[in-house]
């Protein structure tokens, strides 16, 4: 990379580093605005995960030989380069999972079942996405507890007085988007998190859209647990992260049985290590964790809040840009939005939409972003989404709006 000393934030050559973008995709060039769904990789991610396969590869924590000495070096490094990223205090807080869904559900089951019980009361918001919700409703079914639902406004932003109401001594757990992957809306999760505790509730961040978009210190946050998925960042599929405070994780029983996750097994009984090692059962993706290392490294030379600043820039050019277009809503305009833009149009579904953009060379999504009950909320039942990366450009927003007036005159 060229950026190190490059105080300018240079779009062109960032792009160089992603080589899905210099694809054409129905003859014109490729215009992704679905990075919301899972980004691309930048070649410095592709290249270390090859070398890995191709030079260096061996089971980790096992082998005594060089090779894979090398190879849990750098998967524990890739550990090191989480905690700095989102600046935990230990490596120990950081356990690595497949991906945000799987840390909900390890929360939902490890915590669930280590300490709720019958009429304790957990809250989400109207605004999370199915992973933040369904493992909760299967945690309240097993365990008889009360599920509450935040309210967001219609502008998309979090009620903060409503919730202040759904808090009560009985509150034992907050789970709540960072960022909503629909309406764009950046929480205030520091005030959320602060009456959280002033109850005596843990607080679960889902991270899976602020990580991107947005610098995110977990000790400034004073968040219990954060989770979000390697793939959004710019690494593969397959790895994600869970950030939970040493103190609970210390306590909190194993996920799930099996190698890696044991001090000692006899078939009496078995003692389990400490975490992460616990939360750890089963050979871990290494390979997709090392991509993950060098993915957060790839976004802090740039700076996560150089990516933010150009983002936000970008955000407004889109949002006023698509203003513009008559019949169209965008859905969700709150004060405090990452660079997620849902909307329906008056001419035509979202998935009309979408396969006519496609047809321009433009990948948005379509549906109900795995968020229906907002869909519901917001009085739709889908909507489309261009979600910016920090490869795109303003010229692509130039190509989304003709290819917006293109929609609009094949369903009018
Ligand atoms: C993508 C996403 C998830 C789920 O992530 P997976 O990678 O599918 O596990 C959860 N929450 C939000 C807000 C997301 O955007």
């Amino acid at each position: 990379m060229t950026l190190l000393n490059n105080p300018k934030y240079d779009v062109e050559s960032i792009r160089r580093d992603f080589p899905v973008l210099a694809q054409k995709v129905n003859g014109k060039p490729l215009v992704f605005l679905d990075n919301a769904a899972s980004a691309q990789k930048p070649h410095q991610v592709i290249d270390a995960m090859k070398n890995v396969l191709e030079n260096e590869y061996a089971n980790v924590h096992r082998g005594l030989y060089s090779f894979s000495e090398k190879c849990t070096e750098r998967f524990e490094n890739a550990r090191k380069k989480v905690q700095k990223f989102i600046n935990a205090d230990s490596e120990s807080e950081i356990v690595f999972v497949r991906g945000a869904t799987e840390a909900i559900n390890l929360v939902a089951s490890s915590y669930g079942s280590g300490f709720l019980k019958e009429g304790d009361e957990v809250i989400i918001s109207e605004a999370e996405h199915h992973s933040n919700i369904v493992p909760w409703q299967m945690l309240r079914d097993e365990k008889g507890l009360v599920l509450k639902v935040a309210p967001v406004s219609d502008d998309g932003d979090f009620l903060i007085d409503e919730y202040q109401k759904l808090l009560t001594e009985r509150t034992k757990l907050v789970a709540i988007a960072h960022m909503s992957n629909v309406l764009g809306s950046i929480f205030p999760v520091r005030e959320i998190i602060k009456m959280a505790h002033d109850v005596g509730a843990k607080v679960l961040l889902d991270g899976c859209q602020a990580i991107t978009h947005t610098p995110v210190d977990v000790k400034e946050l004073d968040c219990d647990f954060y989770a979000f998925s390697g793939h959004k960042i710019y690494a593969p599929t397959g790895i994600g992260v869970l950030y939970g405070k040493k103190e609970l994780l210390e306590i909190m029983p194993p996920y799930q049985g099996g190698g890696e996750m044991m001090k000692k097994v006899t078939f009496e009984k078995t003692t389990y290590a400490e975490s992460p090692a616990k939360f750890g059962a089963g050979t871990p993706a290494f390979v997709e964790a090392i991509g993950l290392g060098v993915a957060l490294d790839y976004v802090s030379e740039i700076g996560m809040d150089k990516i933010a600043t150009y983002e936000e820039d970008l955000l407004s050019y889109a949002t006023a840009r698509m203003n513009e277009v008559e019949g169209l809503k965008i859905i969700g305009t709150s004060s405090k939005k990452g660079s997620v833009i849902s909307f329906v149009m008056d001419c035509g579904h979202p998935h009309d939409i979408a396969m006519i953009l496609d047809k321009c060379g433009i990948a948005v999504r379509a549906g109900h972003q795995c968020a229906q009950p907002l869909h519901t909320r917001m009085g739709i039942t889908a909507s489309a989404r261009v979600s910016l990366g920090m490869y795109n450009k303003h010229s692509e927003i130039d190509e989304l709006i003709k290819g917006l007036e293109r929609v609009k005159l094949f369903l009018s």
